[in-house]
């Protein structure tokens, strides 16, 4: 069975065009995952399993539809903070020439901010308001800042680095997740998915992820181990967020029932079906992401999503 590397090149295109082909076609299932798993997970954000089976309870006791709603009340299809500040980064990027430039990135958040969003995190608020105030693109070292608001909107520098030395991926992860997250574990997430995204984009199996990613990941941040118990109802702390998507990444081996599992976890949903949903689709690829869903996600942002995509991985393609 064909699982991800789709489209097939044609058959006047050479290897290298079919490459090229797949690895968007990689790019575009993870944006549009990210903004999948955003919109079916705000809807249950902050609920807890229980009040999601009790509510669900005519539909299996699970929440799997796009549908709107929550305590955003939502309109059916749109999304919250995760998706809208990574496009936010992602036009940042864009505008300089690929580069992952802090004042920048800044701008970018503190414009995003400026137009209302339906959400926003805390230490989000915090440090741009704190940039406003001393203008320095870079938030103070904080142990208390270790929120998952730095890995939800990683994708696009995943995107814009990839093929690049590591040490150029590891300061472009911290120019734009220090502008509101300057903290070590935010770090270590961030970094993790930045380097798991591209090696699904290069085409890895979700077996050779977790040998090669998460483990050493557990290996130097043993507060990310995750196999004692089912982790429920995660909060924003980006290591009971990515217990959650390990998790449910690990026993789930398609798209859909990844999302599904992850959502129906409850907390802080919207940003637990961000992430899952970024490296799901970036493993499983477009054919993997359902249509009923893709045709549910507002047609703005689909674009958007999609553009994006594409721009980032040429403009690092003509590199
Ligand atoms: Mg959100
Ligand atoms: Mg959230």
């Amino acid at each position: 069975m064909r699982t991800s590397s789709s489209p097939i090149p044609r058959s006047d295109s050479s290897p290298a065009d079919g490459a090229a082909a797949a690895l968007i076609a990689r790019a575009e299932a993870a944006y549009l995952g990210l903004a999948l798993g955003d919109a079916l997970g705000a809807t249950v954000e902050f609920m807890t399993p229980r009040e999601i089976r009790a509510a669900y309870a005519d539909q299996g006791g699970l929440h799997r539809e796009i549908c709107g709603g929550g305590w955003l009340k939502l309109r059916p299809g749109h999304v919250t903070d995760d998706t809208t500040m990574a496009l936010a980064l992602g036009e940042a990027i864009l505008g300089e020439d690929g580069r992952v430039v802090p004042l920048a990135c800044a701008r970018a958040f503190d414009g995003w901010m400026r137009a209302k969003p339906v959400d926003i995190g805390n230490t989000v608020r915090r440090n741009l308001v704190n940039y406003r105030r001393t203008g320095s693109p870079q938030a103070p070292e904080s142990t208390h800042d270790a929120g998952n608001g730095a890995a939800m909107r990683i994708l696009p520098v995943a995107l814009a680095t990839c093929g690049a030395d590591d040490d150029t991926v590891r300061a472009a992860i911290r120019a734009q997740a220090h502008v509101t997250h300057n903290n070590a574990v935010s770090d270590a997430a961030c970094e993790f998915i930045v380097f798991a995204l591209q090696d699904a984009l290069r085409g890895t199996t979700l077996r050779a992820l977790h040998r090669q990613r998460i483990r050493p990941l557990l290996a130097a941040y043993p507060e990310f181990y995750f196999l004692r118990r089912r982790c429920e109802n995660p909060s924003g702390w980006v290591v009971e967020t990515m217990q959650a998507v390990f998790q449910a990444l690990l026993v789930n081996h398609d798209f859909e029932a990844t999302l599904i599992d992850v959502v129906n976890r409850g907390g802080d949903a919207d940003t637990t079906g961000a992430i899952a949903g970024m490296l799901a689709g970036a493993l499983y690829g477009l054919e993997a992401l359902p249509g009923r869903w893709l045709a549910a996600l507002d047609p703005g942002i689909n674009r958007a999503c999609r553009e994006q995509a594409r721009q980032l991985t040429e403009l690092r393609r003509n590199k």
